[in-house]
């Protein structure tokens, strides 16, 4: 099965009690049993639950993986993961991370005696410095949040599989429709849910998909013995959205050419952060393990007012100022003080994160419209 034709049979089945096409919202914790261990395969909904089920094989079809695990958000699916570990263990991670990951890294797993090195971890040999004998997982995420970095997830896994490490890669702004990690050696792939995959900004959720077995066991019992389940609306919306995420995305892929073309045409704007420009210092790399490069834009207009910045975000009027991305409207957020407001300000600005970053999520209406109000929003 192709892409395309996965993203709406991949790991489906029609319902066996009536053939209904859309699998039921099973809203039910538990499960009538005939004797003690009499069931027809599920028992309580934190451990299994069918509408969860439906979509967890569609995660592993989509990621072209063998096991989908489905969680209550993308931070207690990469929570899930840091569990895999133990105290000790160390971590090698990017220096441009999603905040809440960031957070959940350094404030939670820091507590448990876990140790993270962040990085740039745009040359692999420098990531393979930071290797030792504690090394347990490299994390990355590529396109990273919001600096639209690329990290080149084959020359990782070499690194990984060199060593005997796991490699995670946070796939929430790529999506499979555009990159699959687990096809360039990456041993899990994670979704904030939340994002392109639900797409319609109703749900918040995540994903986790593995083709190792004994990893997929592992990670099947954290999720059940810490509980941080989604349930079966959330699933059935996830679901959903899923079947449009390949028309959903062509459209964000085209939108994103055009916008980030304005942007960086503009005479306000001095910098604008897209990977499809051949100018992005990792542009080859993303040609490569990418089918085309989405709809995620960050840009710094010249002068590196923050009080601009804000007036920009506050006078769009189709762009919508607000938290998260992926969803079928476009949004705007300033990262500096919303997304990486919990990242101190020094080490924000290490990475690029200064006052005047804009953050687009372009979305799927007529990109004449999104233009336009960008115009009148930044003015001339
Ligand atoms: C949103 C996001 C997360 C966190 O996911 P939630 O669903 O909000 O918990 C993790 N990584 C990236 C890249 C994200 O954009």
């Amino acid at each position: 099965m192709k892409f395309n034709t996965k993203t709406i049979h991949g790991g489906q089945k029609h319902d066996p009690a009536y053939g209904a096409v859309m699998p039921p919202i099973y809203q039910t914790s538990t499960y009538a049993q005939s004797t003690p261990g009499g069931h027809k395969g599920f028992e309580y909904s934190r451990t299994h639950n069918p509408t969860r089920q439906a979509l967890e094989n569609a995660f592993a079809s989509i990621e072209n993986g063998t096991y989908g695990l489905a969680f209550a958000s993308g931070l207690a699916a990469i929570d899930a993961v840091i569990k895999l570990l133990k105290p000790g263990d160390e971590v090698i991670s990017t220096n441009d991370l999603y905040g809440g990951t960031y957070r959940l890294f350094t404030k939670v797993f820091e507590g448990f005696g876990v140790k993270f090195h962040f990085i740039g971890m745009e040359n692999a040999d420098k990531v393979e410095s930071y290797v030792n004998e504690n090394t347990k997982l490299i994390w990355a995420e590529t396109p990273t949040n919001p600096m639209m970095n690329i990290i080149d997830i084959k020359a990782l896994a070499e690194v990984a599989k060199k060593h005997n490490i796991l490699l995670g890669v946070d796939n929430t702004f790529a999506t499979p429709y555009l990159q699959q990690p687990l096809d360039l050696g990456a041993d899990i792939v994670m979704h904030s849910a939340t994002k392109y995959l639900g797409g319609h900004s109703d749900v918040v959720m995540g994903a986790l998909v593995v083709k190792d077995e004994a990893l997929a066991e592992r990670l099947y019992f954290i999720q059940n013995a810490s509980g941080a389940v989604c349930g079966p609306q959330d699933s059935f919306l996830v679901l959903r959205g899923i079947k449009t995420l390949h028309v959903r995305m062509q459209r964000h892929c085209e939108n994103g050419k055009k916008v980030a073309e304005y942007l960086a045409n503009h005479p306000k704007i001095e910098k604008v952060y897209w990977p499809g420009f051949e100018s992005h210092p990792n542009h080859e790399v993303a040609k490569a393990q990418m089918k085309d490069f989405g709809g995620m834009i960050s840009f710094v207009t010249k002068g590196n007012d923050y009080d601009e910045a804000i007036r920009i975000v506050e006078n769009m009027k189709i762009f919508t100022l607000a938290e998260s991305l992926g969803g079928v409207e476009s949004l705007s957020g300033h990262p500096a003080s919303m997304t990486h407001a919990s990242i101190p300000k020094e080490e924000r600005e290490k990475t690029g994160v200064v006052d005047a970053l804009i953050r687009l999520s372009v979305g799927i209406e007529d990109a004449d419209d999104l233009i336009a109000d960008l115009e009148q929003a930044i003015g001339s």
